[in-house]
């Protein structure tokens, strides 16, 4: 028996309406109150037949987990969203953060983007399949959790330590990938396959004490200051790694002509960093490039003295490192103390390593295939996350996360600047037809082994 998906426009509404339920039940974290959206998830998929399970890891926050039971020839696939966000403040929205209001083609409020649109998208995706009939050959799961914005250690965090076998997938698709970027010659949606590595590092320097009124040569606050200032002068030196090579021969090809030849030159170390200084004239990019093409510190906090008058012996400040795939953490912490120079120590107070999931795999010529049908001419890029998700806690168990929320963006939509921003707000349109590449996704994906098992019976 064939199994036919339903047309994207025949659930439409129903996936609007869940993503603007989502947004109204108000998880800024902190305090987080997650347990009402999980609640608000399960009561829905258990209406359609399935049996979801709801997790309390802490008084009022959630985790929500469901699966659509597969016949066992492949590994499970996982949906994953967190359903909590960044606090929203009502002041400076055009309309407020927790009205899911629709105008101007959007969806406007606190997780349109940051990711209850990947919330909804997945409920709907499910919800869709098990009213069709689908019976997949694989696992179909859905894993929404807690606390990501904090960390995930009420989350994702919680459920790899207290439910892993629930959670032990093949595959997982969450957030950080999927839009539409524009370019010359061809629409690319970046998939995002790694994460750089995060690390908490400690700088000191020591010094002579006294008091402030007779000065000291060996100071700890100088010193300290001089190896703040070295670290805005030079970066640590540029590392091409390969998720970052791949999205940016993918944007070169993309663009094309002489200026895709030179942006081919920004993954040769030596011209890296020339490139992006005189090829890129928008300072975003330019931070956002520098980032995926070197570990990178930033000094956050600094601490010396307690009175004005007294001199300190010891000077200190933290740096927030984040590392690329295939760099080990002494590695990084050897090459900051370079940059810092002589006069300080530096060592990592903690860290989380670094994530890379590989591109050759189905899965990822599954979602090349998806938008490639989706969006004729559009090409899929590989992606590196300067920043990190819930991913770095399912990779403990081996998942392979990609970040692959469909969403084809209008030319000039502010994207990247409304996450945890005020008028976060997503395209009505792009939405609901991104939902109709994820179900689609899902069924071909966890259909796949059947639909050419029923093909040879035929
Ligand atoms: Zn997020």
């Amino acid at each position: 028996m064939p199994f036919d998906l339903p047309q994207p426009g025949s659930y439409r509404d129903e996936a609007l309406e869940h993503l603007r339920n989502l947004i109204r039940i108000d998880t800024g974290n902190p305090p987080g109150n997650e347990l009402a959206a999980a609640q608000y998830v399960a009561d829905t998929l258990a209406k359609e037949g399935l049996e979801p399970k709801v997790f309390e890891s802490a008084p009022g926050r959630g985790n929500v987990w469901c699966r659509l039971k597969g016949n066992g020839t492949g590994r499970p696939v996982m949906l994953i969203a967190h359903l909590d966000t960044v606090p929203a403040q009502p002041e400076g929205w055009t309309h407020p953060p927790l009205e899911a209001a629709v105008a101007d083609g959007c969806v406007w409020g606190r997780g349109a983007l940051d990711m209850k649109n990947m919330a909804a998208m997945s409920l709907t995706s499910m919800l869709v399949l098990k009213r069709a009939g689908f019976a997949p050959t694989r696992d179909l799961l859905l894993c929404f959790t807690a606390d990501e914005e904090a960390g995930g250690a009420l989350g994702a965090g919680w459920m790899a330590d207290n439910q892993p076998d629930l959670i032990r997938a093949e595959y997982a698709l969450g957030e950080v990938g999927g839009f539409s970027i524009e370019t010359p010659r061809r629409r690319v949606y970046p998939v995002m396959n790694a994460e750089k590595g995060v690390a908490r590092l400690n700088v000191k320097a020591r010094g002579e004490g006294g008091h402030g009124s007779m000065p000291v040569r060996d100071n700890a606050v100088s010193k300290l200051g001089i190896a703040a200032y070295r670290l805005s002068r030079l970066p640590l030196p540029p590392r091409v790694t390969p998720a970052a090579a791949g999205f940016i021969r993918t944007l070169a090809r993309a663009t094309g002509g002489v200026r895709g030849a030179a942006m081919r030159l920004m993954l040769v170390p030596a011209l890296t960093d020339i490139i992006i200084d005189y090829l890129v004239r928008d300072p975003e990019q330019q931070r956002f490039l520098r980032a995926i093409l070197h570990d990178t510190v930033s000094p956050t906090v600094v601490r010396a003295g307690e009175q004005v008058n007294v001199i300190p012996t010891e000077a200190a400040m933290q740096l927030d490192g984040r590392f690329l795939p295939g760099v080990k953490i002494e590695e990084f912490v050897e090459e900051t103390a370079d940059a810092l120079g002589p006069l300080v120590t530096v060592e990592a107070a903690g860290y989380g390593p670094p994530i890379e999931t590989p591109v050759d795999t189905p899965l990822f010529s599954a979602i090349e295939r998806a938008i490639s049908e989706y969006d004729p001419g559009a090409i899929t890029a590989p992606y590196l996350l300067t920043g990190y998700t819930d991913a770095k806690h399912y990779a403990r168990l081996g998942v392979k996360t990609y970040g692959f929320t469909p969403l084809r963006l209008p030319p000039g939509f502010p994207f990247a600047r409304l996450f945890h921003a005020v008028d976060e707000r997503i395209p009505v349109d792009g939405f609901c037809e991104g939902t109709g590449v994820l179900a689609k996704l899902c069924a071909d994906f966890c259909g796949r082994h059947q639909n050419r098992a029923a093909r040879t019976e035929d």
